[in-house]
C-alpha cells in the first residue's frame, strides 16, 4: 500500500436501478432475440410500430402481438437495439397513421415509461470473456484439521481491528452482464503498510466516501508478530485494484480495468520505521513477522485449497505501475518459515515445487 496515492480500485455491484428496471420490463414480457440481456424484456414490447414526434423525440410504440394495438406505450429515446425490429414491423404504416392522436392521449404515461427508456443508453455487449483460473486440485482442509494446524503453529490469536464498511465490500458473484465470475479466495497477495500498523488500522477504520481513498487488507501482521484482523476472509478487501495474475483478472463492470480483489486474500506486513518513505528498500521484516506470515499463509492455503504457486506480492500483480510492495521482502526467509510450519501441520503438499499448477 502507498497511502499517499491510494488508488486501490474496488469494483462495485451493478447499479440498483438496473434490477428495478428489469422488474418493470418483466411486466411487458420477454422474447426479443439477440439484444443485450437487460434490454430484451423492454424491447419485447417493441414488436410494434412506432410513431415519432420529431420535435419532442417521443416515440409511440405498441406491442400488437402481446398487448393489442390499443395498448400504446410512449418511450423517450427509442433503443438503438430495437430500431430494426420497429421499422420492419409490417403494420408500421397503419399504426403510424394513428399515432398522432393517440400520442397526445397517452402523454400522461411518459413518467412511467421514462424508466424503460433509459435502457437504450445502456445497451452493452460483453466486450470481454469471463476469465477463470485452472482448478488447483486441492481440497480445502476440514475444519477440525485446520484448528489442529493452527494450534500446532502456535500463532498469536487474531486481534479484531475491523475496517469501516466503506473500505471493503462483498465478493461479487456476477458481473454486470449477469455472468458468474470467480469469487472465492484463490490467490494470496502480500503487502507492506509503509506507515505504522497503528496508523494503518486508523486509516482503515476511517470512513472514506471517495472510491480512490478506500483501501483495506484482510489481515495485518505488526512488528511483534501480532495478527490484526481487518476484513473477514469472505469479505472483499480493497488491496489490489488494477491488477492481474499473469493474464488473469476479474472485471465486474463494463469499464473495469480488472482487479484481483474478488479472488484475493490480502496479507500485509508492518513496515519498519526506516521504510516510511518512498525509498527503494528498508531494513526488512522481523523473524516473528516471517514466522507468523508463513503460518497464516499456510492456514489460508489449507482452508481454501490454494497452491504455493498462487502466493504472490502486490508488486507482482500490480498493473498500475505504482506499487512496489512489499519492499525488501525475502522469499528465502519466508520459505524457511513456511516449510517449518507445513512440516508441523503435515501440509507440505501445498507446495508442489512448480511454477504453476
Ligand atoms: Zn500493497
Amino acid at each position: 500500500m502507498m497511502v499517499g496515492k491510494l488508488s486501490l480500485a474496488k469494483q462495485t455491484l451493478a447499479k440498483p436501478w438496473l434490477s428495478a428496471r428489469l422488474s418493470v420490463g418483466g411486466l411487458l414480457g420477454a422474447g426479443a432475440e439477440a439484444l443485450a440481456p437487460w434490454c430484451q424484456p423492454v424491447c419485447a414490447c417493441l414488436r410494434l410500430a412506432p410513431w415519432r414526434q420529431r420535435r419532442s423525440r417521443i416515440w409511440l410504440v405498441a406491442a400488437p402481438e402481446r398487448l393489442r394495438r390499443s395498448s400504446w406505450l410512449v418511450c423517450f429515446r427509442p433503443f438503438p437495439c430495437c430500431r430494426a425490429a420497429v421499422t420492419s414491423y409490417p403494420g408500421a404504416a397503419k399504426i403510424q397513421s394513428q399515432g398522432g392522436t393517440l400520442g397526445l392521449l397517452l402523454l400522461p404515461l411518459v413518467p412511467l415509461l421514462v424508466l424503460l427508456s433509459a435502457c437504450g443508453t445502456r445497451v452493452v455487449k460483453a466486450p470481454f470473456p469471463v476469465q477463470t483460473l485452472a482448478d488447483a486440485g486441492l481440497q480445502p482442509l476440514p475444519a477440525a484439521r485446520l484448528a489442529a494446524c493452527a494450534t500446532a503453529l502456535r500463532l498469536p490469536p487474531e486481534l479484531a481491528r475491523p475496517a469501516d464498511p466503506s473500505n471493503f465490500g462483498q465478493r461479487q458473484a456476477r458481473d454486470a452482464f449477469g455472468r458468474d465470475v470467480p469469487n472465492r479466495p484463490q490467490l494470496i497477495v502480500l503487502h507492506e503498510t509503509v506507515i505504522s500498523a497503528a496508523d494503518t488500522v486508523r486509516y482503515f477504520a476511517t470512513p472514506h466516501p471517495r472510491d480512490d481513498d478506500q483501501a483495506s487488507y484482510h489481515q495485518l501482521i505488526d512488528r511483534a508478530g501480532q495478527r490484526l484482523r481487518i476484513v473477514p476472509d469472505l469479505g472483499r478487501a480493497f488491496g489490489a485494484g488494477m491488477a492481474a495474475f499473469g493474464d488473469f483478472t476479474v472485471r465486474i463492470r463494463p469499464a473495469s480495468v480488472g482487479s484481483l480483489n474478488n479472488v484475493a486474500l490480502h496479507l500485509s506486513l508492518e513496515t519498519p520505521p526506516d521504510g516510511r518513505g518512498d525509498g527503494d528498500a528498508h531494513s526488512g521484516y522481523t523473524s516473528e513477522q516471517y514466522r507468523v506470515a508463513a503460518g497464516q499463509v499456510l492456514l489460508w492455503q489449507a482452508a481454501w485449497g490454494i497452491p504455493m504457486s498462487r502466493v504472490t506480492t502486490h508488486q507482482a500483480v500490480d498493473r498500475s505501475h505504482s506499487r512496489r510492495d512489499p519492499r525488501s521482502f525475502r522469499w528465502d526467509s519466508f520459505d524457511t518459515a513456511w516449510r517449518e510450519a507445513a512440516s508441523r501441520c503435515g501440509l507440505t503438499a501445498l507446495d508442489r515445487g512448480r511454477a504453476t499448477i
